[in-house]
């Protein structure tokens, strides 16, 4: 047991529960906020599924993005936050402030309550989303020089995502004093879902393939990455004496399109293949791929295979 205690908003969320459940094997004390204590059920759910049964060192916290409301009481006490949150929705809303404004201000608000409180680091998850948008993909390896333009027409949650994040630098370069940021950028999460905590790139990508939802291959590839890889990543990051400051790409080696996960799927999980679509492959010329050098060589992370994540996933699912 360590005496520190860590905030990690958003625990109701597909890497808020793997953080949390990580932290908690560590020995850590936890703070996690949820939009609502109903939804408590689900993270203690969660948490005894993965062989959690003492929970003394978890406490709850009622706490929206939208609102001031609650962030003070989660983050009194904390060594680092992990800022998980951000609304992630299957589907696009009609309007892109349902998503930009809890991003950019959650972040912000986050931000606050953590220096107010003396918060020593805070670890943002922002996304790929917020850096492989806007340039040319192809002939390109995207790192974390690369930023996407947030003035341009883009969805609604890649611009949620980047303004988000563009805020956050923007706070602690001109107020936020001694208090560290850290970003981590992931790719499409995938890995074991936990106590039924599924998220939407989970959703579309593994069970809307398997269940033949997904019957073409769209015109890109897309990093692949495991969330317990990418909750250690955080916690890497929370420490690391050369991560304040930085953005780190999460991505495991190579990129895969929707064809090739439908491809894997039916290789390696035949039990599944009957629903599968048969896909056409994805042309070259559409190629997205991004590097992790920087988080192996700086945090020393070394993530599973894409296949490894996109398998567990697989096999955390029920069978219908
Ligand atoms: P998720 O399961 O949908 O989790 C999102 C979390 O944010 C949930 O706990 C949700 O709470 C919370 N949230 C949303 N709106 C909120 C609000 N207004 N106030 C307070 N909490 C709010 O998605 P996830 O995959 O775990 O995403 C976690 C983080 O990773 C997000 O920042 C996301 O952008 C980022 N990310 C995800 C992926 C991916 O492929 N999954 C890739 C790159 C980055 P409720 O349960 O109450 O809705």
């Amino acid at each position: 047991m360590t005496n520190q205690t860590i905030l990690v908003t958003g625990g109701t969320g597909f890497v808020g529960i793997h953080t949390i459940l990580q932290l908690l094997q560590k020995g850590y004390h936890v703070n996690t906020t949820l939009r609502s204590l109903s939804k408590k059920d689900s993270i203690l759910n969660a948490l005894k599924e993965a062989g959690i049964d003492d929970f003394t060192a978890l406490a709850f916290f009622e706490a929206d993005l939208t609102s001031d409301t609650g962030w003070e009481e989660a983050v009194a006490g904390v060594d680092y936050v992990l800022h998980v949150a951000s609304p992630f929705p299957a589907q696009d809303p009609r309007d892109e402030n349902e998503l930009i404004i809890p991003a950019r201000d959650g972040a912000l608000r986050v931000l606050k309550a953590a220096q107010k409180a003396g918060v020593k680091r805070v670890v943002l998850t922002s996304s790929f989303a917020a850096i492989g948008y806007s340039r040319n993909p192809k002939d390109h390896l995207f790192t974390e020089e690369d930023w996407t333009d947030a003035t341009a027409a883009i969805p609604p949650y890649i611009k949620s995502k980047t303004v988000a994040e563009k805020a956050a630098w923007e706070y602690i370069e001109t107020e936020g004093g001694n208090l560290e940021l850290t970003v981590i950028n992931p790719v499409g999460i995938f890995g074991p879902v936990l106590g039924g905590i599924s998220s939407a790139s989970l959703d579309i990508a593994v069970s809307g393939i398997l269940n033949g939802v997904i019957r073409e291959s769209p015109n890109f590839t897309m990093g692949v990455v495991d969330v317990r890889d990418v909750a250690a990543i955080h916690l890497t990051a929370m420490t690391h004496p050369e991560a304040g400051g930085e953005r780190f790409i999460a991505t495991s080696d190579g990129v895969m399109s929707f064809y090739d996960v439908a491809e894997l799927f039916k290789k390696e999980r035949p039990e599944w293949a009957e629903k599968i679509a048969d896909m056409q492959p994805t042309p070259n010329e559409f190629y997205i791929e991004m590097t992790n050098h920087k988080a192996k060589t700086v945090l020393g992370w070394q993530p599973r295979s894409k296949e490894a994540a996109l398998l567990a996933s697989v096999d955390s699912l029920p069978r219908n």
